[in-house]
């Protein structure tokens, strides 16, 4: 990868814009979400909103990618196509969106459970969203991105869950991929320094059994090697001076989900 793109403020905020609309479409999904529901029909509404709202659903082409969200069910960790399957009580989803608007992407992702989910899997999600959220409190200037790292991997492992490695968070800005990479395990005190203007994705995708997994012949879906439920949980953050500031946003999918 290149060297890491430290962003303006002017930029910060169009990075804002973007992970904002992710964070709004996100919510769009979270009120339709029950047994039933096709993840091509969320594709479908989350096309809609984001083109409504000045965007555009980078995803779409990207590479080649069919749809406008991953939406990855059960033992699906990421990159799942959307389907025709309705889902049903007790599955979870894990759908992750990009949002290209002004030239600049936002990405995040939330994974949903569908109508009442076992108490495993509630703490599987509980776990993972803590992962997210203890890695993000590493991410201010002066600390390095194993510390990152190492906090979502210290968390999940304590769990026993498996820490996917195969894929990792990542620069944001101009590219959806950019430098550095954000692996969800590591250790502390190593790799990139953090500077204040770094815009990274952190995304820890967490499973329930083995952290191995492997990809469907689709060609996109990843997936659990034993089977077993993964969670994925994703912000888009900037590296400040004292705190990190998240970018993209759970409050609207939380309140249509009555958490907050
Ligand atoms: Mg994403
Ligand atoms: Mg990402």
């Amino acid at each position: 990868m290149n060297k890491p793109v430290y962003k303006t403020d002017d930029e910060i905020e169009l990075i804002r814009q973007s992970s904002l609309l992710v964070g709004k479409t996100l919510a769009e999904l979270a009120k339709l979400i029950k047994p039933g529901v096709t993840t091509l029909a969320l594709d479908k509404v989350a096309y809609e909103f984001i083109n409504d709202h000045q965007g555009y659903p980078g995803f779409l082409g990207y590479n080649d990618f069919p749809n406008s969200i991953c939406a990855s069910v059960n033992s699906a960790v990421v990159h799942g196509l959307p389907t025709n399957i309705p889902l049903k009580e007790g599955d979870i989803v894990s759908c992750d969106i990009g949002v290209v608007k002004d030239g600049y992407w936002g990405d995040s992702a939330y994974t949903f459970a569908v109508g009442e989910v076992s108490n495993e899997i509630k703490q599987l999600m509980k776990v993972t969203k803590e992962s997210l959220y203890l890695a993000i409190e590493q991410a201010v200037a002066g600390k390095r991105i194993g510390d990152i790292s190492f906090a979502v991997q210290n968390h999940a492992e304590s769990h026993n869950y498996g820490v996917v490695r195969e894929l990792v968070g990542h620069g944001v800005g101009k590219s959806l991929h950019e430098a550095p990479e954000v692996p969800n395990f590591g250790r502390r005190g190593s790799g990139l320094q953090l500077q204040a203007g770094l815009v990274i994705a952190i995304e820890p995708m967490i499973n329930l059994g083995t952290r191995n997994v492997r990809q469907l012949k689709d060609g996109w879906t990843i997936q659990t090697a034993d089977g077993k439920p993964s969670a994925h949980y994703e912000h888009t953050i900037v590296v400040r001076k004292d705190k990190a500031e998240i970018l993209s946003s759970f409050e609207w999918i939380e309140q249509a989900l009555g958490l907050n």
